[in-house]
């Protein structure tokens, strides 16, 4: 079941030299291609698909198998390199293309990869339309073209400046440059290290760079949870430096480490966030149901309002746009804004965290002590969809009198906390996460849920 060759709305995810081949991924961008040709509504005639790979080391492959099958139905593509998932999306929409793609698996270990897709709002493509894609995938109904109509392939060396000065475009560059800050990064050898390193110098930051070669050899576990960041938090305390960043190897999602070497937790990054953009202008966020209550007490100290979506960034980022929100993302380290652009992104993360420190002089420590603190517990096993339509019917009957949402898996509200209960839609895993004001609220739901997983599987 692990080796699933997943197609999902954010595209395709799977294992190299086994389910995610070179002539696989060139189906996939043919399909892609002949999706964006019958729905192009543009009245130019030629159709421009914007290309970018993480730092794995069988990017290459799959991004020359991806550019084969999109020339192949006549679409040109502006090659734009190695680099993070949020600059592809970025010079998706700069480069005024129709569509996107971006090679990456995220967070997921080195022997997967993946094929991405955006719409030429840089946003993933809508459930609608994804099934759309994957019905000329599978059928393999596709727009060939013949040999004069093959589309072109060009190169754009402007991905790193065009991001980094959107970024620059929404903070104070000047009062952060005037802190002098020391931090440390960790980009676990994704593509997150050469691009943060450049912004982080023109923020006037000293930052001491941890895997930020980019060679698809990660150096730890990737996701940027604590128990993969205990290096990182090492290095803060023995550096005595301001803060710690940690990104994903596609430099999505970032985590915090506070300067005692203290790992914050991934959804501190979008809370902290919320509590700058607030601060500054009150408004409406947009965050899924499996992001903690901290955002519902930070917009209710600020005459703002937060707004609960399906669980994946597309649904988040439709929701922004259609609500005009001021900020958004989700618990795991993603933050979206979208002055900067359409998807979760952790140079963004990392500009709005440091304005914030700069424009209250506190440290990052005190900053979190101010948001009023929740016990989170997350859980993922391997399981199948069947094993959580199990789950759910089980939690329901156990817990009869809590408020029931099921605009994505199960959520179930109680006024000391919720649980969450989803199967992941690009990995075959069932997820629950339990959030209360305290630990044995915390324990008490997850134990429970432990007890309702063991009777049904
Ligand atoms: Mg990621």
């Amino acid at each position: 079941m692990a080796d699933e060759l997943i197609i999902s709305i954010s595209g395709m995810r799977g294992i190299i030299d086994s389910n995610l081949t070179a002539p696989i991924a060139a189906v996939y961008g043919s399909a892609f291609g002949t999706f964006l040709k019958r729905n192009c509504t543009r009245t130019d005639d030629r159709i421009t698909v914007c290309l970018g790979r993480d730092s794995r080391r069988s990017g290459p492959m799959l991004a020359s198998a991806v550019t084969a099958g999109l020339t192949s139905v006549g679409i040109d593509v502006v090659d734009v390199g190695l680099v993070t998932t949020p600059t592809a999306s970025i010079m998706t929409t700069q480069l005024g293309c129709s569509g996107g793609v971006m090679i990456t698996a995220s967070h997921n270990p080195i022997e997967y990869n993946g094929i991405k897709l955006f719409l030429a709002n840089g946003m993933t493509p809508p459930a609608q339309q994804a099934a759309q894609i994957k019905k000329i995938y599978v059928s393999s109904d596709l727009d060939l073209v013949e040999s004069k109509d093959c589309g072109s392939v060009g190169v754009n060396m402007r991905a790193y400046d065009t991001h980094i000065g959107k970024v620059l475009g929404i903070v104070d560059k000047k009062l952060i440059a005037s802190k002098k800050y020391k931090l440390v990064l960790d980009s676990v050898n994704g593509a997150g290290g050469p691009i943060t390193k450049k912004l982080l110098a023109e923020l006037g930051c000293e930052a001491i760079a941890m895997n930020d070669e980019p060679s698809g050899i990660f150096e730890h576990t990737p996701e940027p949870t604590a128990e993969n960041l205990t290096v990182l938090c090492d290095v803060v305390k023995a550096k005595q430096v301001d803060i710690g960043f940690a990104q994903d190897p596609d430099a999505d999602r970032l985590a915090i480490v506070d300067e005692n070497g203290k790992y914050i937790g991934e959804e501190y990054t979008l809370a902290l966030a919320a509590m700058h953009v607030f601060g500054k202008q009150p408004g409406t966020a947009a965050t899924n149901l499996a992001t903690s209550r901290m955002i519902d007490d930070i917009a209710n100290q600020t005459n703002s309002k937060v707004i609960r979506t399906a669980v994946g960034e597309a649904n988040v980022a439709d929701a922004m746009v259609k609500n005009d929100c001021v900020i958004g993302g989700e618990g795991n380290g993603g933050v979206i804004d979208l002055r900067v652009g359409t998807t979760r992104d952790s140079l963004l993360a990392i500009a709005l965290v440091l304005e914030l420190m700069a424009e209250t002089g506190r440290k990052i420590s005190e900053l979190v002590s101010e948001i009023p603190a929740y016990v989170m517990k997350k859980e993922k096993f391997v399981a199948d969809r069947t094993v959580a339509t199990k789950m759910t019917e089980a939690v329901k009957a156990h817990f009869p009198n809590a408020k029931v949402d099921m605009t994505d898996g199960c959520r179930l509200d109680f006024d000391d906390g919720w649980i969450s209960l989803r199967s992941s839609n690009t990995e075959p895993i069932v997820r629950i996460f339990v959030e209360a004001k305290d630990r044995a609220a915390a324990d008490k739901y997850m134990d429970a849920m432990t007890d309702i997983r063991n009777q049904v599987t």
